[in-house]
C-alpha cells in the first residue's frame, strides 16, 4: 500500500488534549487513517497540503445512542418513560427487521456526521445490520450488543445466547476498524441478576466495553432499591464491577456510596441531559462525579427519547443544568470541559485511547467549522474559541467532517450517504411499525 500523506492547514486547530493547546494557525498531518504531526503548518512535511482554514477540532464522540431509533422519532411524544416505552416502543421494536435498523442508522449516521460526530456508542436491536450501516456510511461506531429480556426479544434468544451473539458479533466485525463491538446488557431491570453477571464475564473474558443503563429514572428500580439499597450496590454484589471497562448510562439517581462505587470501580458515566430533561427524569449529579475522579462523557440517547442526534446540545445542557442544579455559575464543568466531554473525556469513557485529541499516533477523525459563522465572533483570545463553540456555535458551522482519514462530509454535505432515499425509507418504514403496531 502507497502511504500519501496529508497536511491540513486550519485558521484554528483546538487540539483537546490535557493541557489545551491551541494552535493558531495549525496543522494537523495524516497517514493512513492515523494523526501523525499536530503543530504550527510552518513546519517541514508532507507535499501534499491541503488549505482548510476554519477551526479543526477531533471528532466528537457520542457516548450513549440508540441511532436507529430515528425510525420512531416523534413516537410518543409527551408520554412518561415506562408508558412511552411500554406502549409506545417496545410494540414497534418487536417487529422491526433487521433491514429496518439499517435504514434508521443510515439515516441516523448523515445526521451524526454532519453535526460532526464521528463515533456513536450504540446499544440496539439487530447490532450487525445497525454496525453494517454505520461502516457503509463511514462512521466510526462501537456496539454494544443488547442483552434484554422483555416482551418482543424472546427471538432473539435467552439472555446467555443473546450474550453469546455479542462475542460472535464481535468476530464477525474483528477485521473492521471503524467497529467495536461491546456488549450492553440493558439494566438492572431488563437482566436478571445472572444475565448480568455472565454479561461481565464475557466482558472480561474477550476484553468487550460493558454498557449498560443505571438509575436513569427516580422509579424504575425501587424495587432493586429495596432489597439491594441501589443498582449500583446490586451491580457491586454480584461482582459486575470488577468488568475491565463499564460504560454507565444516565446514573442521574445516584446518592454519595453509589457514587464511591463508581469511583472505586472506574465506571465511566454517560450523561444524557437532553434525555434526562425531556423525560423529567432529573439532573445527573456530574460536579460530584468530576470531583471524585469518574470520568463524565455526554451523550444524546436514542432520536426517540432526545429527538436529534446533534450532542453539541448536551455539550452545552451539561454545565447549564449542573450551574443550575447548584445554583453556581462556577460549579463544574466550565466550558472547556464540557467540550472535552464530548471529545477526550468520551474517548476516556470508552477506553479508547485512540480517539477524542488530535495527537500524533491518534486516529485522524476531524471537524472542520467555518470560523466565518456569526456565532465565532469576536475571537479576543484564542481561547475564546472553545468557549464559543461550546455556547454559540455548535453544529450550525460545521462544515467538514472526516473519520480514518477519508473526507466523508465535504461542504456540509454528507458524501457517503443518499439522504433523500435514507429519508423515503425511514419514512416508509415508520408508517409500517406505527400502522402494525397500532
Ligand atoms: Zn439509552
Amino acid at each position: 500500500m502507497v502511504t500519501t500523506m496529508l497536511r491540513l492547514v486550519a485558521d484554528v486547530v483546538v487540539t483537546m488534549d490535557e493541557a489545551g493547546r491551541i494552535f493558531a494557525p495549525g496543522a494537523v498531518d495524516v497517514a493512513d487513517g492515523r494523526i501523525v504531526r499536530v503543530g504550527p503548518p510552518d513546519a517541514p512535511g508532507p507535499e501534499t497540503v491541503e488549505r482548510v482554514g476554519g477551526v479543526l477540532l477531533p471528532g466528537l464522540v457520542d457516548a450513549h445512542c440508540h441511532s436507529p431509533m430515528t425510525l420512531l422519532r416523534g413516537a410518543g411524544e409527551g408520554l412518561p418513560l415506562g408508558r412511552w416505552l411500554t406502549e409506545v416502543m417496545w410494540p414497534r421494536e418487536a417487529r422491526m427487521t433487521g433491514e429496518d435498523v439499517y435504514w434508521g442508522m443510515t439515516l441516523a449516521a448523515a445526521e451524526l456526521l454532519t453535526a460532526g460526530i464521528t463515533t456513536s456508542c450504540e446499544m440496539y436491536l439487530w447490532s450487525a445490520d445497525l454496525a453494517r450501516a454505520a461502516v457503509d456510511a463511514g462512521l466510526r461506531s462501537v456496539v454494544c450488543a443488547p442483552i434484554v429480556v422483555a416482551p418482543g426479544w424472546e427471538r432473539f434468544g435467552t439472555w446467555r445466547e443473546q450474550a453469546d451473539a455479542a462475542v460472535e458479533l464481535a468476530e464477525a466485525f474483528a477485521d473492521e476498524p471503524l467497529v467495536e463491538v461491546g456488549i450492553g446488557p440493558h439494566s438492572a431491570y431488563a437482566v436478571p441478576p445472572e444475565g448480568l453477571e455472565y454479561a461481565a464475564a464475557v466482558a472480561a473474558d474477550h476484553d468487550m466495553l460493558l454498557h449498560l443503563h443505571v438509575a436513569e429514572s427516580r422509579d424504575e428500580d425501587a424495587e432493586i432499591r429495596e432489597r439491594h439499597g441501589s443498582v449500583p450496590r446490586l451491580l457491586a454484589e454480584l461482582g459486575v464491577l470488577d468488568a475491565p471497562r463499564i460504560l454507565a448510562a444516565h446514573c442521574v439517581w445516584m446518592d454519595d456510596v453509589d457514587l464511591e462505587l463508581w469511583a472505586r470501580h472506574r465506571v465511566a458515566v454517560a450523561h444524557c441531559p437532553g434525555s434526562n430533561a425531556k423525560l423529567a427524569s432529573g439532573i445527573a449529579r456530574i460536579a460530584d462525579m468530576l470531583d471524585r475522579g469518574i470520568v463524565v462523557a455526554v451523550a444524546t440517547d436514542g432520536p426517540a427519547s432526545n429527538d436529534d442526534l446533534g450532542l453539541w446540545e448536551e455539550v452545552r445542557l451539561a454545565p447549564m443544568l449542573a450551574r443550575l442544579r447548584a445554583l453556581d455559575a462556577e460549579t463544574a464543568p466550565d466550558a472547556r470541559q464540557a467540550l472535552a466531554m464530548a471529545t477526550r473525556e468520551a474517548a476516556r469513557a470508552l477506553g479508547r485511547d485512540d480517539l477524542g485529541v488530535l495527537a500524533p499516533g491518534r486516529r485522524a477523525d476531524l471537524v472542520r467549522l467555518d470560523l466565518a459563522d456569526p456565532t465565532f465572533a469576536p475571537i479576543v483570545e484564542a481561547t475564546d474559541v472553545v468557549s464559543h463553540l461550546v455556547w454559540s456555535v455548535g453544529a450550525r458551522a460545521v462544515t467538514d467532517v472526516w473519520v480514518e482519514g477519508r473526507r466523508v462530509v465535504a461542504g456540509r454535505r454528507c458524501l457517503t450517504v443518499d439522504v433523500d432515499r435514507a429519508r423515503r425509507e425511514v419514512d416508509a418504514r415508520a408508517r409500517r411499525l406505527a400502522e402494525e403496531a397500532s
